[in-house]
């Protein structure tokens, strides 16, 4: 269906951080897939372990044990310190048993009406509970009746957190990103997730993070949160976990990770053989080779490089990032450029209308680092001129 506006192109092999069209040429990615391909494309190690997967054993069924979701679900939990996990299979399923979560959890606190606290600006998905869920009223428009139960105060403002406390006797948990990514590279105050926490601590909301975007290591830290030093009461993935195979969890701790029990909830595929041998190898990976370390060392890399060649510019209103999630924003919509950067060999990706948004694979070389800023700042500078 007519779902997406798709660039010219067609890309037929990647290696790391470089992709080849079906005409042969070459292309700098630093788009990740948006965010997926963390290790580049082609990784030798996610690679190997889904062809030895396949030649062993893809699916059973979430009726019988599966090892490989056992192991990966121990190394999640280690990394993250939380309880327990669910496997889904996209972002937008993971967020849902979130949602479900906060619901059952709610209900068995005596809350009939359980609602959840999200955010304006944000974005958790396209099924109906996510996009109800979502701060953006392009991706609702035309779906409506929206799901309820949800409400909704400023990004980034724990006041009006705080406000809502005051006010609603009916919350069971608030869902939040630690950086907005397709609501344009959105940074909070720095205290921010530590006073949500302090706030659901004292109200017994959960505290619940969208880190489908922002984790896997991308903006410099396995996972955003652990920035604030704090824990969530649940963690939902996708994006990242798998570079590229499908596959999302959903981590709880406490309380919320004891809220869904048998039969209240499912998934045919979510967390097979192959999705979890996929993601080990993942979380193998960036363990081993540090590159959430890697990635804030390019993050500041590509941050300081770009406010030398564009801080000048009075286009440009500010450049901002976390790790390897970079926003450049612009007084203007330019979604061109991004059409003009591939004509020239450059996958970028402008979100928010007037947000050059940079999400490059965790491999990048500080050549191809440096290639993308020397690259990209005349482009912005052309066309802010
Ligand atoms: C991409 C994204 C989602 C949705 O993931 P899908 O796999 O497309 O369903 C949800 N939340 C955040 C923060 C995302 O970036």
């Amino acid at each position: 269906m007519a779902t997406y506006r798709r660039l010219p192109v067609t890309f037929e092999r990647g290696e790391g951080a470089w992709l080849w069209d079906t005409e042969g040429k070459l292309y700098l990615d630093a788009l990740s897939g948006i965010a997926v391909c963390g290790l580049g494309h082609a990784h030798p190690a996610v690679s190997t372990a889904i062809c030895e997967q396949a030649g062993q054993l893809i699916h059973t069924s979430n009726l019988y044990g599966i090892v490989l979701q056992e192991k990966l679900g121990n190394d999640l939990v280690r990394l993250a310190g939380m309880d327990r996990v669910f496997f889904a299979n996209s972002g937008a399923e993971t967020n849902e048993a979130a949602i479900k979560i906060a619901r059952a959890y709610g209900h068995h606190k005596g809350i009939d009406t359980p609602h959840i606290v999200v955010m304006e600006n944000s974005f958790h998905g396209r099924t109906l509970a996510t996009l109800s869920a979502t701060g953006n009223r392009k991706v609702q428009a035309g779906f409506e009746p929206l799901v309820s139960g949800f409400i909704r105060v400023p990004f980034g403002d724990a006041a009006a957190l705080e406000a809502v406390a005051r006010n609603a006797a009916n919350v069971a948990a608030v869902l939040v990103e630690p950086i907005q990514g397709e609501g344009g590279i959105c940074i909070p105050p720095k205290d921010y997730l530590n006073r949500v926490r302090t706030l659901c601590d004292s109200q017994g909301w959960l505290m619940m993070l969208d880190e489908i975007q922002t984790g896997m290591g991308r903006t410099g830290r396995f996972f955003a949160f652990q920035h604030n030093g704090i824990v969530p009461d649940v963690l939902t993935l996708a994006k990242a976990l798998g570079n590229g195979v499908p596959i999302g969890a959903c981590l709880a701790k406490g309380a919320a990770a004891e809220a869904l029990g048998p039969g209240s909830h499912g998934s045919t595929f979510g967390g097979n053989p192959l999705a979890c041998r996929a993601a080990g190898a993942v979380v193998h990976t960036l363990e081993k080779q540090r590159l959430s370390e890697r990635a804030a060392g390019l993050g500041d890399r590509l941050l300081k490089a770009f406010r030398q060649t564009l801080g000048d510019l009075k286009g440009v209103t500010d450049i901002r990032g976390l790790g390897l999630m970079i926003g450049i924003e612009l007084d203007r919509p330019c979604r061109e450029l991004v059409g003009q950067a591939l004509a020239e060999g450059l996958l970028i990706n402008v979100t928010a209308d007037k947000v050059v948004r940079l999400l490059p694979p965790l491999v990048f070389s500080d050549e191809q680092a440096d290639q993308l800023v020397d690259r990209l700042s005349p482009l912005i500078r052309k066309f802010l001129d």
